[in-house]
Parts: C-alpha cells; sequence; structure tokens
C-alpha cells in the first residue's frame, strides 16, 4: 500500500492503494473477504455502517429467516447450530455474520461511506470515501441487491393525515400509531408485515398484487428442501427459463416465523384481514383499486401448487417413499370486491409501502449499467476489466442474493481476481475479461 501516490485526476492525495477494494460488508462484502484472503489477496472492505447493517437496521423486530438454516452457507461457516430445519430470527442472523466477520478477522473499516467510483487513465479504480481518496486495482461492489425501497409516485398525492411508511422502517406493530393500517404489496415483506400486525390484533388492508407463493412443506420436507435435492438452487441463470427476466421476479411468500408455515391469505381473510387488488391510484384519502384479487390469489395458489406437482413427478421418478398429502382447497373466494375505498371513514391511519425494492448506483462514474440502470455483467464481472458485483439477486443461481449461493459466486470472483492479478500486462488482463464475458 502506498500514501503518496495521486489519484487521476492529480490533485489529491491517496489514502491508501490496494490491489482489491471491496464496497459493503454484508454477507457479500464478508464472503468475498473470506476467500480473497484465503487466496492470500490483500484488500480492504469499507461498510458505511456496521457489518451486517441490512439486517441489524432495515428488518422489523419479529423478523425470522424465509429460508431454513441449513442454507446459510457462507464459506468456510456453515450454519452449525442446533436447529438446522429452523429459522434464524434477526438477532441470531446477527450474531452468525458477527462470528463469522470472528473466524477470520477481515480487514473491514465500518462507518466509512463510498461516495464515488471511477476509473483514472491507467484504468486503476479511485474510490473516493467519506475518509479520504484511495486508489485500487479491482473492486468488487457488494452494496446488496434490496437497498431502497421503491415507493410509487402515487404516494405524492395521499393525504398528509394519513402517514406513510416504508417495508425497511417497519419495526412493529406497537410502533404504528392508532387506527386501521394498510400494507401495499403481497410479496415476502408485505404479507410477513400484514401478518405480523394481524397477529398482534391490529385491523389489516392488504394490497395484493402479482407475487408467488409457495407452500412452507409438502410431503413430509420442507419445500426447499425439496428443491434442493431437485438440484434447483443449482441451476444457473442461463439454465432458467425466464433467463434474465428472472431477477426482477417477486419471491415466493411463505414465512419461517414460529417454526415456519405457510402464509395463506385466504385464510387471514376469514380471520378479519380485508384484501384488495392492485393499488391504482390515490386522492387524498381516496384509494382506487384494480379489479385483479381474485386473479392474483388464484395465480398464487397456481404456482404453489404447480411447484408440488413437480415434487410429485421427482418422488415418482425416484421411486421415493414420501407420505401422500391432500391438495390445497382455497378456504376463501373474494366476492364483490371492493374497488375504491375512503381512507377516512375507513380509519386507516398508516400505509406501510412493501411494493419491492431498487438499487442506488450513482455514486458509480463507470459505464457499465444498461438501459434500465442495471449493471451489465456476466457472473458478477463487467465489462470494465477489474470491476465486478458481488450478491446481487440471481447474479448467477437463486441463491446469489442469498445465504445459500453467496459462497460460489465470491469463490467464482476470487479465483478471478487472483488470477488477473497475477497476468503480466494490462491487455492480457482486458483479454481475460473479454474471455469472461464471452463465456
Ligand atoms: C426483507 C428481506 C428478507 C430476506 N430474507 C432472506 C432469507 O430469509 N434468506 C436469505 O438467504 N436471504 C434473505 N434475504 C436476501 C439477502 O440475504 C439479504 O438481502 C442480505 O442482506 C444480502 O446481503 P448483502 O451483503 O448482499 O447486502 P446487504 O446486507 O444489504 O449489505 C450491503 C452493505 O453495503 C453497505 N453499503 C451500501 N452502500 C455503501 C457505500 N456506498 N459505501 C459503503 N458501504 C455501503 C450497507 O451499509 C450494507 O451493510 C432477504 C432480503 C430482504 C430485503
Amino acid at each position: 500500500m502506498s500514501t503518496n501516490e495521486q489519484n487521476g485526476a492529480g490533485e489529491k492525495q491517496v489514502s491508501g492503494h490496494y490491489p482489491v477494494i471491496i464496497i459493503g460488508g454484508g454477507q457479500a462484502g464478508l464472503s468475498m473477504s473470506y476467500c480473497l484472503k484465503e487466496r492470500g489477496v490483500e484488500h480492504l472492505i469499507f461498510e458505511k455502517n456496521r457489518l451486517g447493517e441490512s439486517w441489524r437496521s432495515n428488518r422489523w423486530d419479529s423478523f425470522c429467516l424465509v429460508t431454513p438454516n441449513w442454507q446459510c452457507q457462507l464459506p468456510g461457516f456453515p450454519y452449525s447450530g442446533n436447529d438446522p430445519d429452523g429459522f434464524m430470527k434477526k438477532d441470531a442472523i446477527v450474531a452468525y455474520i458477527e462470528a463469522y466477520a470472528q473466524s477470520f478477522q477481515p480487514p473491514i473499516q465500518e462507518g466509512v461511506t463510498v461516495t464515488r467510483l471511477a476509473q483514472d487513465e491507467a484504468g486503476r479504480f479511485v474510490v473516493a470515501t467519506s475518509t479520504g481518496d484511495y486508489l485500487a486495482d479491482q473492486v468488487v461492489v457488494a452494496t446488496g441487491g434490496y437497498q431502497v425501497p421503491t415507493v410509487p409516485r402515487i404516494a405524492e398525492r395521499l393525504s398528509l393525515s394519513i402517514s406513510q411508511l416504508l417495508s425497511s422502517d417497519y419495526k412493529g406493530p406497537e410502533l404504528i400509531g392508532d387506527g386501521e393500517v394498510l400494507v401495499v404489496g403481497s410479496g415476502q415483506s408485505g404479507c410477513q408485515i400484514a401478518e405480523d400486525l394481524h397477529i398482534a390484533g391490529r385491523r389489516v388492508h392488504l394490497c395484493v398484487g402479482g407475487a408467488p407463493r409457495t407452500a412452507r412443506r409438502y410431503r413430509g420436507k420442507d419445500v426447499v428442501a425439496w428443491l434442493h435435492e431437485m438440484g434447483y438452487y443449482d441451476k444457473p441463470i442461463h439454465e432458467h427459463p425466464l433467463k434474465e427476466r428472472v431477477r426482477a421476479k417477486a419471491n415466493h411468500y411463505v414465512t419461517g416465523r414460529d417454526g415456519g408455515r405457510d402464509i395463506d391469505l385466504r385464510k387471514l381473510a376469514t380471520e378479519g384481514m380485508l384484501l384488495y387488488g392492485r393499488l391504482k391510484d390515490i386522492n387524498g384519502s381516496w384509494l382506487r383499486f384494480a379489479d385483479d384479487l381474485k386473479q392474483n390469489l388464484d395465480q398464487a395458489d397456481a404456482v404453489a401448487e404447480s411447484i408440488k406437482t413437480t415434487i410429485d413427478k421427482f418422488i415418482d421418478s425416484r421411486c421415493i417413499e414420501a407420505p401422500k398429502e391432500e391438495r390445497y382447497r382455497p378456504v376463501w373466494e373474494p366476492s364483490d370486491p371492493v374497488l375504491e375505498l375512503d381512507c377516512a371513514p375507513a380509519n386507516i391511519k398508516t400505509i406501510i409501502w412493501s411494493v419491492g425494492y431498487g438499487t442506488d448506483y450513482r455514486w458509480i462514474e463507470v459505464p457499465i449499467f444498461d438501459g434500465k440502470g442495471y449493471p451489465a455483467h456476466q457472473r458478477g464481472v463487467t465489462t470494465a476489466p477489474g470491476l465486478y458485483f458481488l450478491g446481487l439477486p440471481w447474479q448467477y443461481t437463486w441463491g446469489s442474493g442469498r445465504f445459500s449461493g453467496v459462497a460460489r459466486d465470491a469463490t467464482f470472483l476470487a479465483d478471478y481476481i487472483e488470477a488477473r492479478r497475477d497476468v503480466p500486462t494490462p491487455e492480457s488482463a482486458r483479454l481475460l475479461n473479454e474471455l469472461a464475458l464471452g463465456s
């Protein structure tokens, strides 16, 4: 590391020059660090808050994993607790990440925000941070695939008398003021937050969108365990029928709460939760919904049942002994759907937005983005030699943005980074990059 080099513009002293800088100290950044350390590649991680910050600050109090504990397979640190089929709660997840860091002592600087990433004329990366400028030969962006909760601009038309909250700011029912609550979005977070409020005895209204669902268990096992046995989690994105479009798909809703169970919105409706179709428009305290509640519930169930059919076929083809199980029968049907609602007489005083997440890469000034602002890459390798991403949803497989698949991607990138570090000239490094992108 040297401290007397200058950044690309030749104006400012740099605080350090590293072979590799990793941006983000969540599970992806730590996994990358572990794999580089194993290979003896010098590096530094910048984390703007604390390591594992998203799990600490952006989840609600009763949060627990949706994926079983045995899927926590960080490189060199697989889950070793006594409840592999259970679902860790928020504090246990944070403890798992802290223990991971403890196990290999990554070189991390917490409380340091990367404010700008650019390249100088020599192709080196200029990493501007809240504590100074650094140079890096290679950079891994591991800032998470679920960075900024999306809020549609119709939210601006909501009456000021109604509080608005992002799903990442929701902590628990006791912190929501009095009155009824409307949750917009029925993906994993929306359904779980609606259920959390419902269990606490709050009157909940839920706008149901097109997210699919899955059963928690089927024929004697967790559905995740069946899919694992069937090799689904090893399937690379180019073998998925939707190819790269799968990255934009909502996750299936199901929960790990109380040891894991289904989320059946129809059942919640029989218990008093009020369901609507997709939220279409807002005018003051008036909300308008699409007439698609039945279609969305039917479609979510159809996906859950089609997963069961795939499992049945697998069981038959392998002559596996597994108990037979009745298929799902809808316990409630929407009749006379509500298409308009005035929040005032309905006493709805809070709206929680849970319609998905976006990313904010405005601080990256390297031309690697596609027309939608998504970083173009092959297995995390971008078109800018030496710049990588890790932890993106479906970066390579289903588990890329999760605990289960990040190890495979980090290992791949670490091998790649090590090979590139050892190539003799910038030209051969460029060729290596082209080879990777063509693969
Ligand atoms: C609600 C929700 C539930 C989930 N449930 C599961 C589950 O059950 N099982 C599962 O396997 N996965 C789950 N995931 C997916 C995934 O495991 C998490 O999103 C996880 O946090 C991803 O880890 P990461 O390291 O890629 O990103 P993050 O954990 O988001 O880490 C990124 C880090 O980068 C830092 N950072 C960002 N920008 C900068 C910057 N400019 N400079 C410095 N640092 C920066 C952030 O502070 C953060 O700590 C869930 C995700 C969400 C949103």
